[in-house]
């Protein structure tokens, strides 16, 4: 009888196979049902999230004509374009010089920056800003931001789909910036940004681009907080970005 309903499998997903290829074909209402219809406390529609929509309408909108950062906020200001708006109290574009040779890029927003509206300035954020002094840059003359410009829930890690929506907006940052050197912290960040699979240990070894900036991947504040033993590693990487910036800025 078992052998019967493995083989009757069998035969249907060859079947299926010779139809659709190798893409599993799963009738909708079979789909996970508690994922569909239990109502989650913080997601209002799933379903209507699951793809990013911003390629398929940020062509022509309106925000994509901004020429300036503080132009730029203002039409963005109020985006709900993923399901993070629903936990935000404040929008965080991001700061620093908008002439920036270096952007430095993290997450998403913690509790305090979702307070104040602005990035990295929690516990984490004095840590950077440390960082930074020690490669005798200070906070006002780089320009820091974040791949999710909302506070996932529970400080949560951004989600792929929530990351690959708010891209756009980091994109046309570094657009009006235009800096020489993105400094990336942490893997989610990097993953976001450059969406690329290999390990931080691997990331850290390259130097890699996005959209004409030389971009270096090191650890997240956060993360040398929670384990000083890898601060000496990544003051090595900060000491490469210093040494790149030195090489391409003068
Ligand atoms: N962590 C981040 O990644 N970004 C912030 O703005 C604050 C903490
Ligand atoms: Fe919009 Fe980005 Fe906020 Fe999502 S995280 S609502 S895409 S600004």
């Amino acid at each position: 009888m078992e052998d019967e309903i493995k083989n009757e499998i069998i035969k249907t997903l060859k079947l299926q196979r010779e139809i659709f290829g190798d893409d599993l074909f799963i009738p909708k209402n079979k789909r996970n049902p508690s994922v569909v219809k239990e109502p989650s406390p913080f997601f209002e529609e799933p379903e209507l999230f699951s793809k990013p929509k911003a390629d398929l309408s940020d062509d022509n909108a309106e925000w994509q004509k901004a020429s300036s950062l503080d132009e730029f906020e203002k039409l963005i200001c109020n985006c709900k374009k993923c399901r993070l708006h629903q936990g935000r109290n404040k929008f965080v574009f991001g700061t620093g010089n908008p002439n920036a040779h270096v952007l430095v890029i993290g997450e998403g927003p913690g509790a305090e920056e979702d307070k104040q509206g602005l990035p990295f300035v929690g516990r984490a954020g004095k840590l950077l800003t440390d960082m930074l002094k020690a490669i005798k840059f200070e906070r006002e003359e780089v320009y820091i931001g974040n791949v999710v410009k909302c506070r996932p829930p529970d400080n949560r890690t951004p989600m792929q789909d929530e990351m690959d929506t708010c891209l756009p907006y980091l994109k046309k940052q570094v657009e009006l910036i235009n800096p020489k050197l993105i400094l990336c912290l942490g893997l989610t960040a990097a993953k976001g940004l450059l969406k690329k699979k290999e390990s931080l240990g691997q990331l850290r070894k390259n130097v890699f681009e996005y959209e004409g900036a030389k971009v270096i991947v090191t650890y997240h504040p956060a993360a040398l907080l929670r384990n000083p033993h890898w601060k000496k590693d990544a003051w090595e990487d900060l000491k490469k970005f210093k040494r790149m910036y030195d090489e391409l800025i003068s």
